[in-house]
């Protein structure tokens, strides 16, 4: 079956696997988006021909320009910030792919919503500032929200079934723990992001690398799952499985407990969001069981990795509180990348912008971009 695309966050981790899908099942690209990287983009240019191309950067954005004088059927190019929305927007694509990273995300899946896409979100950051926003835009514009990341791909896999959707009373968020599992704070407080980029599962860009080795990563699919599935908090159970295979699991009113697995390989649950409700073949190699010999299970300790704990409290406080929680942690990584701050300020940090006032009730997109300002304000005042 064929299917047109627009891939924003196309130079990165998951875009480039979502590229691989493309190419497999023969999709037509209709726009790429992407922050810098003109090497990259001129490439997949090259094979693709996307009809737009966004750059964030203003400067990449010129030099892909001129990269591009003369070539025949060139994209036209669409710059910065308002670029990346203007393409989300355009009509063309059976679906948006927001592959970008952070809260710049947002605006992007907004506008990919209001103009009636329906929305294949691997950018968690946009339900996580903007929870209400989105849901609320989906349900008013009657359009898909389908999940690319894995756990919630696994969940959206497992509640096909539309009777048992219904008496879904639990999640079981699965976590593989990242590099750190096992350890307590006095072991942590001298990591580095050499240490902290070291993922046992997942080969991932380096913001969400730095988050599995906090279980910021797994806070923020927590409060993913909340807008996502419509549980509470405190229905949703974090289960360290530490060889990635199984990806979630979900909870029936009879307690019947339903998982998905397989290798852990992003391009399922890309492609999975690109071809619900099918199945094709797929790039992934079938998961081995006589190889595997045996699955682990164990609890995360939010004593220890406190970016969790703090993503728990965000989603029971409301209002922008996860949004808080996210823009601390945005600030935090970059900082914990340029060793800056420790390992453990990153938690600290994240924990103290969500104790710090009571935030709660609706909120607009301003809003959002105030919170956010507001809570890398704060980083940067309690280093
Ligand atoms: P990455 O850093 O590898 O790539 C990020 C992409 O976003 C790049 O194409 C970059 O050009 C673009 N980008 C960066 N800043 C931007 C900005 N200001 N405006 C527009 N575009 C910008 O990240 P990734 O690992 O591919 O993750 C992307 C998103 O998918 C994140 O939200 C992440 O949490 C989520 N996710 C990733 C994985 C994974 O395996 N990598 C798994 C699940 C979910
Ligand atoms: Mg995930």
């Amino acid at each position: 079956m064929s299917k047109t695309i627009t891939l924003l966050g196309s130079t990165g981790s998951i875009g480039t696997q979502s590229l691989d899908v493309a190419r497999m099942h023969g999709y037509t690209v209709f726009g790429l988006a992407a922050h810098s990287r003109v090497e990259l983009l001129l490439k997949q240019i090259q094979e693709f021909h996307p009809r737009y191309v966004a750059v964030v950067d203003e400067t990449a954005c010129d030099r892909l320009e001129g990269e591009l004088a003369g070539m025949p059927d060139a994209p036209r190019l669409l710059k910065g910030a308002q670029g990346l929305r203007t393409l989300a927007a355009m009509d063309g694509p059976d679906v948006v792919l927001n592959a970008v990273v952070g809260i710049a995300g947002l605006p992007a899946s907004l506008a990919a919503i209001e103009s009636g896409h329906d929305l294949a979100l691997a950018n968690k950051e946009s339900l996580v500032t903007g929870g209400h926003l989105v849901t609320d835009a989906v349900r008013r514009k009657g359009v898909r929200l389908l999940p690319v990341d894995s756990e919630h791909s696994a969940i959206f896999q497992c509640l096909q079934d539309q009777h048992s959707a219904k008496r879904l009373t639990k999640i079981l968020l699965t976590a593989s723990g990242g590099p750190f599992f096992g350890m307590k704070r006095d072991q942590l407080a001298g990591k580095k992001k050499e240490d902290a980029l070291k993922h046992p599962n997942w080969n991932m860009g380096a913001k969400i690398t730095i988050d599995s080795a906090t279980l910021m990563n797994k806070g923020l699919e927590l409060i993913e799952a909340v807008w996502l599935f419509g549980l509470p908090e405190d229905k949703i159970q974090i289960v360290v499985q530490r060889e990635s295979i199984i990806h979630s699991a979900v909870q029936f009113a009879d307690n019947s407990v339903i998982a998905q697995m397989g290798v852990p390989d992003m391009r399922i649950p890309i492609q999975y969001a690109l071809t619900w409700p099918d199945r094709l073949p797929s790039p992934v190699p079938e998961l081995d069981f006589a190889a595997l010999k045996s699955l682990s299970f164990d609890v995360a300790d939010e004593e220890t990795f406190r970016c969790l704990a703090a993503c728990k409290k965000a989603i029971r406080k409301g209002g922008l509180a996860p949004c808080a929680a996210n823009g601390a942690n945005e600030e935090a990584v970059a900082l914990f990348l340029q060793d800056k701050i420790g390992f453990l300020d990153i938690g600290r940090l994240v924990e103290g912008v969500v104790d710090s006032e009571a935030f709660g009730g609706d909120y607009t997109l301003q809003d959002v971009y105030d919170c956010d300002a507001m809570a890398r304000a704060y980083v940067r005042a309690h280093l």
